[in-house]
């Protein structure tokens, strides 16, 4: 198991890169992410880092799986194929605005779009200890 302290992109990836090693047939680690708040929560708006409301400055498709490079050998295809599955078109795709994102010029999201985006990717579990202060989570990639 691999144990990582933050739920935000970065986290996010490596256990999104786990699931997709997994899904090409080679050998990844379970991940756990840890967090004292929310998953990507210093992008929504409420954590102090912004207002929610700021365009993200790189490209959308820089996404979790970006830049998708060739580093798996003969199962790279697989591993950059199943990277995709988190990427920030399909979940444009999953939520019915795909289309429209392209229509009107692939639009920089919000911080606050980015952060429901990497929160679409992971399952949160619950704390174990409920009586500790703050808002810990435990969340892993799913796909
Ligand atoms: C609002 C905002 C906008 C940004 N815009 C861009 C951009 O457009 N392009 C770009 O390339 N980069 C941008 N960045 C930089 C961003 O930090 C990087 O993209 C980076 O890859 C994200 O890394 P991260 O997941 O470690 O950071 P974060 O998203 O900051 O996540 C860190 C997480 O760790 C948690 N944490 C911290 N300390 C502890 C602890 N002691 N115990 C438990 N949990 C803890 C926090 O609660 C948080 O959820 C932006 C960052 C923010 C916050």
């Amino acid at each position: 198991m691999l144990a990582v302290v933050g739920a935000g992109p970065k986290g996010i990836a490596i256990a999104a890169k786990a699931r997709a090693l997994a899904a090409a047939g080679l050998p990844a680690p379970r991940v756990v992410l840890v967090d004292r708040g929310e998953v990507a929560g210093n992008w929504s708006g409420r954590q102090g880092y912004t207002n929610g409301l700021l365009p993200l400055g790189t490209p959308p498709e820089k996404d979790v799986g970006y830049p998708y490079p060739a580093s798996w050998g003969a199962a790279s295809a697989d591993v950059a194929a199943a990277m995709a599955e988190f990427s920030w078109q399909r979940h444009l795709i999953r939520h019915g605005v795909y289309g429209d994102w392209v229509d009107r010029g692939r639009m920089r999201p919000a911080h606050r779009q980015w952060s429901a985006y990497s929160s679409s990717l992971v399952i949160a579990a619950p704390d174990p200890d409920p009586a500790r202060p703050g808002n810990t989570s435990i969340t892993e990639g799913e796909q």
